[in-house]
């Protein structure tokens, strides 16, 4: 008899953070007839937005990073605590870590991305990224240090001043309170390139206010224990260095895949990868030429939507719609309290933004609700 994990109308959904986990909830939903598994090998879903306000303790883990038990229990998806290391995609049939080969009806393969040192010598070594609960706690372990030795020449360099990098270096400027200089290293001519122009001055005048160290147009060519060195030949010692400078995907071994491991998938603008029609990409691990969107969660949320709505599509033998993205506007934290915002008509900042962002916040995150779905469409928008 076929079980839920080997039904041939079994939804398997491989990751479980926003494009995955809200696809999962969204095809239940809309096809509650369709058993769904989902397989991902972390105990807990992770907010990444909320990183930031867990580092500085302004949010608890709780709250940032709930138990995928107590998020699926009462859903009835089947949640598989494992890791997907080869996929097969005409036979499709999935390897698992633990529990051997699964097949699958549908695929929806969202295991998103992994921090990319660019071939730079160092950076897995003497970097740390700012993408976990790991990460979280070795920073937090860094500042206490910091704090105690309370040397005023002391360097903590973030590379990258996307918005992870920015948010990063406001929070550690208030955490560090005048216990180290953060630096801020960019290869390109500016902050948040891609930002909306109010963000982007609120933000620039955030870190001055912090007296963060900007050093643009500077690239880094290594990275050492104690120093990072710069293309023109300069160096600057550390005490501590966060690597924020971009991710590539987290793909586990595909067969076939043309463009390698590296690359992102391929997919069309209804989300399905290239040549495979029953199986779905969404969120950063896939790729649309077509319509290339930004990774991140806002993206990754509608697009777990999206997928459900095209596998009802599918199962009433219609063709999927093109994914329509909506740009809800965006959203940075800027160090302790505060915060900018613009979006759906509406520019705020400073501590205004911060409370409005933390009290959705935490009206909405417990237990992941339906509402969480409209409701970060705008609060976790970039
Ligand atoms: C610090 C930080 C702050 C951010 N802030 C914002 C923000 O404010 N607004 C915003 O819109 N975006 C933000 N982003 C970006 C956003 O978090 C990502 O775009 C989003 O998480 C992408 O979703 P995803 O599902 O594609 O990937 P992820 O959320 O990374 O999820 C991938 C999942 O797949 C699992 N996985 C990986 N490999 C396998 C495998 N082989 N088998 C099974 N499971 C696997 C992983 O464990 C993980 O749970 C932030 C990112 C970071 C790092």
């Amino acid at each position: 008899m076929a079980t839920p994990l080997s039904s041939p109308e079994t939804v398997v959904v491989v990751g479980g953070g926003f494009a995955g986990l809200f696809s999962a909830l969204a095809v239940h939903e809309r096809l509650p007839e369709r058993p769904v598994v989902l397989i991902e090998p972390r105990d807990r879903f992770l907010f990444q937005p909320l990183l930031y306000e867990l580092l500085s303790g302004e949010l608890q883990s709780w709250e940032v990073a709930p138990a995928y038990r107590q998020l699926l229990s009462s859903r009835g998806i089947c949640w598989l605590q494992d890791r997907v290391s080869g996929i097969d995609l005409d036979a499709r049939q999935l390897t698992t870590v633990a529990s051997g080969s699964l097949p699958w009806g549908d695929l929806v393969l969202a295991t998103g991305t992994e921090l990319n040192d660019f071939g730079v010598p160092g950076v897995r070594e003497h970097a740390s990224g700012f993408r976990d609960l790991d990460d979280v706690a070795h920073l937090r372990a860094l500042v206490d240090d910091l704090k105690k030795r309370r040397t005023p020449e002391t360097t903590v360099a973030i590379v990258g001043a996307g918005p992870t990098g920015v948010e990063l270096a406001c929070k550690l400027a208030d955490m560090l309170d005048g216990a180290a200089r953060i630096h801020l290293v960019e290869r390109g001519d500016g902050i948040l390139p891609n930002s909306a122009s109010f963000n982007r001055e609120r933000a620039a005048a955030a870190l001055e206010r912090r007296e963060v160290c900007l050093h643009l147009n500077t690239a880094v060519t290594e990275v050492h224990a104690d120093r990072v060195c710069f293309k023109d030949g300069t160096s600057l010692p550390h005490s501590g260095l966060i690597w924020s400078a971009g991710s590539s995907p987290t793909l586990p071994d595909i067969h076939p895949n043309p463009a390698g491991a590296r690359a992102p998938l391929n997919i069309s603008e209804d989300l399905r990868l290239l040549d495979h029609p029953h199986v779905f990409v969404p969120g950063d691990c896939g790729r649309c030429s077509a319509n290339p969107w930004p990774a991140t969660a806002q993206v990754a949320m509608q697009q777990g939507d999206a997928v459900a709505k095209a596998l009802q599509a599918m199962d009433h033998t219609q063709e999927p719609e093109p994914f329509q993205f909506q740009d809800r506007g965006e959203m940075l934290s800027l160090g302790i309290g505060d915060a900018t915002l613009t979006g759906l008509g509406i520019t705020l900042a400073g501590p205004l933004a911060f409370k409005i962002r933390r009290a959705t916040y935490l009206t909405r995150l417990p237990g992941l609700s339906l509402g969480l779905r409209s409701a970060g469409a705008w609060l976790m928008s970039r």
